[in-house]
């Protein structure tokens, strides 16, 4: 159940206030220290509360990491490029002063073809790339941009509003999480009738009929509908999929509204700056610290156990760990309740996604668009083969 940050904190205040006898050191401790739960962690030691992240790993960072993947090589070896990371983390947390730097990338996706072509979207050439394969289309390609932008503005306010609760019941609780669903509600009624026939398109249809309806040149729907299968294990034709492409135009870089940029140093970088910040604050971080069990005592969360058999004493549990490994591998069965287990069991998220990493001696020389020479193209979010989701990283020599 989702609560607001303010009402975590005062529970856990009030918690820590009302059991003298508590003797747990810590009141949160944060299971992983990938970048959901340094920011956690920072945020949480902000507030005044002693705070400790636990992470399996030598490195914090989860998927958001640099690393050495063969000597002499170092790249961000899972996750890439930013752009959902929130201006107003950056500000907080102060990750500037910490260290961390976002440069925009000088191109967006490169689709080699086979007949020889290519389509590169790029600023300030996405319109003309899309012209060699359709005038109509270019002609339509900032429209589809705004249209998108106008939604995702409104969708960007969201993402900073906690969202309501399910709750038992109709008292006092169901009342306010009625009036904040409401509100929720009402932000989504300012958008006019056009934008929000768009949304309910988005959050409906499939990413390969939503980009027909607008374009009609396949290595542009090719390239746009790329973007919808990252992350999610679907087929561009699954209804729904058109929704992930609304969720590559939320984010900004240095202010520029549905921009992708790379963090300078990789994306180790943004989270050693989180690290740094939440270290700053109070927050204890400890790697090679693999959590094995939440520990429960009448009917309460009082710690974790790790796998090297210590234990640690919290006040509370907060996990950056996937629900369906903190509820079916890490909490005991009987904790839970059957109906919500049975959930957690059945709950999906599998992923289609293939990371390659790749040490080479030189930049590579596309037959599409030749030269081993540093060009836009060399540092795209992804060289998409025909929009396979295998996405490829392309490392320079460091
Ligand atoms: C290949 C790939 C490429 C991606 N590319 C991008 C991209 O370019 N841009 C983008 O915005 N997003 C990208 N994503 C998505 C993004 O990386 C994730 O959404 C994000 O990293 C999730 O962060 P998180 O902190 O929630 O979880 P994670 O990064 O998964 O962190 C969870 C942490 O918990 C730790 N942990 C797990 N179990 C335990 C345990 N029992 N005890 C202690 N610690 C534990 C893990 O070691 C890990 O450090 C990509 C994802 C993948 C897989």
């Amino acid at each position: 159940m989702l609560a607001s940050p303010r009402s975590i904190v005062q529970k856990i205040r009030s918690h820590a206030i009302s059991s003298n006898r508590d003797n747990s050191k810590f009141d949160v401790l944060v299971i992983g220290g990938g970048h959901n739960g340094l920011v956690c962690a920072a945020y949480l030691a902000r507030a005044g509360l002693t705070v400790k992240v636990l992470e399996r790993r030598a490195v914090v960072g989860g998927a958001a990491v640099t690393e050495e993947f063969y000597p002499g090589f170092r790249n961000s070896v899972a996750s890439y490029t930013v752009s959902l990371l929130n201006p107003k983390v950056i500000a907080d947390l102060d990750l500037h002063r910490h260290g961390l730097k976002i440069v925009e990338r000088p191109a967006m996706n490169f689709l080699p073809l086979p007949d020889g072509g290519y389509l590169l979207a790029a600023e300030g050439r996405t319109t003309s790339e899309i012209a060699k394969f359709s005038a109509a289309d270019a002609e339509r390609y900032d429209d589809y941009c705004a249209q998108l932008t106008v939604v995702a503005d409104t969708l960007r306010d969201l993402v900073l509003k906690a969202p309501p609760n399910v709750v038992q019941g109709s008292g006092w609780r169901g009342l306010r999480e009625l009036v904040r669903a409401a509100a929720l509600g009402n932000d989504l009624r300012r958008l006019d009738a056009e934008a929000q026939r768009l949304l309910l398109d988005l959050f409906t249809k499939s990413a390969g009929d939503f980009l027909s309806d607008w374009f009609e040149a396949e290595p542009l729907k090719a390239l746009l509908g790329f973007d919808s299968i990252v992350g999610n294990y679907a087929s561009p034709f699954d209804p729904g999929t058109a929704y992930v492409l609304l969720h590559h135009s939320f984010g900004e870089v240095n202010g520029k509204r549905g921009a992708w940029g790379h963090a300078i140093g990789g994306m180790g970088a943004i989270t050693q700056a989180m690290a740094k910040a939440a270290t700053a604050h109070g927050v204890e971080i400890e790697t090679d610290a693999d959590v094995a069990e939440v520990m429960i005592e009448q009917d309460k969360v009082v710690g974790v156990t790790l796998r090297d058999g210590r234990i640690v004493r919290g006040k509370a549990v907060a996990a950056n760990v996937n629900l369906k490994l903190l509820y079916t591998k890490l909490m005991p069965d009987e904790a839970l309740p059957p109906a919500f287990l049975q959930r957690m069991r059945n709950f999906k998220c599998a992923s289609g996604s293939f990371r390659m990493n790749l040490a080479l001696s030189e930049l590579p020389s596309f037959t599409a668009l030749p030269g081993k020479a540093a060009q836009p193209h060399h540092a795209p979010a992804s060289s998409s083969a025909r929009a396979s989701p295998i996405w490829i990283a392309l490392i320079a020599m460091p």
